[in-house]
């Protein structure tokens, strides 16, 4: 049996996944960055080849091309990897530390994109920075955000108004929870404004990347577009789908 081992090096984390000849996921390694990708992701490399009989590697994310391996586009990847694990899926957000992508499928494929890559305030490190500055884990706001009941409203356009705007809230004395709900509900405004404007939602609504981990973002969007059960789905391997479809476009599957 072959084993096929895919790698997304993103901005703030690499993603690692094992898959078999039947497209079977073995493992998935989610590793926070902290400044040396490639020794990282070489140690990864190393660790995996130990373990199975690696046949080939391929790599995907703004840093894949540190690596020497079958090299995929990420929305490519992203896209590959949702049409093979829910077929059904008709949209795609995926957030990341550094940028956003709304993906539009149609019959099992690729059919229309967008990117954001130059607003921060929409990514994952916008909200570890805030989370940070009010001295909490990004982990943490799932739970505060369930706790919320009335939300504030925080800009999204800007992460310099979103600033002020939080920390005016925090001045006023307003609970934490309800600061962590307003951002992850600006973060989510800011995609639908940015990427989907103008833009049919249709669903199901896959949510992909590190920040689907969030359920704060997740419960956002869900409250913004009108979602009901089942019309938002995070995949199982939501932070590493780029990876998963790297390697299925590199087996031509
Ligand atoms: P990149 O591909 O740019 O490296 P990722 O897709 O890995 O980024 O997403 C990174 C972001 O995901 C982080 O900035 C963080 O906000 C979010 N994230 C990752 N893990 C968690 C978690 N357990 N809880 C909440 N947020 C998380």
């Amino acid at each position: 049996m072959n084993h096929y081992l895919g790698i997304d090096i993103g901005s703030i984390a690499i993603k690692a996944v094992v898959l078999d000849d039947h497209k079977s996921i073995l493992e998935e390694h989610y590793v926070r960055i902290k400044g040396e990708p490639a020794k990282i992701a070489n140690s990864i490399i190393n660790n995996t080849q130990e373990r199975y009989k690696i046949a080939a590697v391929s790599t995907t994310g703004s840093g894949g091309k540190l690596l020497s391996g079958y090299f995929v586009n990420e929305i490519v990847a992203q896209a590959k990897a949702v049409a093979h694990l829910h077929s059904e899926v008709k949209t795609v957000i995926e957030i990341g530390g550094e940028d956003s992508k709304l993906i539009r499928m149609k019959d099992g494929k690729l059919s229309d994109f967008s990117t954001n890559t130059v607003c921060a305030a929409g990514t994952g490190s916008f909200l570890d920075q805030q989370a940070s500055r009010m001295g909490l884990n990004v982990e943490e706001f799932g739970n505060l955000f369930l706790k919320s009941k009335h939300a504030p409203r925080i800009a999204g356009r800007c992460t310099v108004f979103a600033k002020s705007d939080m920390i005016h809230l925090q001045q006023k004395g307003t609970p934490e929870h309800e600061i962590v709900a307003g951002l992850c509900l600006a973060v989510a405004r800011n995609f639908v404004s940015n990427l989907g404007q103008g833009k049919k939602w249709e669903k199901p609504i896959s949510f992909q990347g590190g920040v689907a981990a969030n359920i704060g973002v997740v419960k956002a969007f869900e409250k913004l577009l009108g979602l009901k059960s089942g019309e938002l789905i995070i995949p199982k391997y939501f932070a590493s789908m780029g990876a998963i479809g790297s390697v299925f476009q590199m087996i031509n599957t």
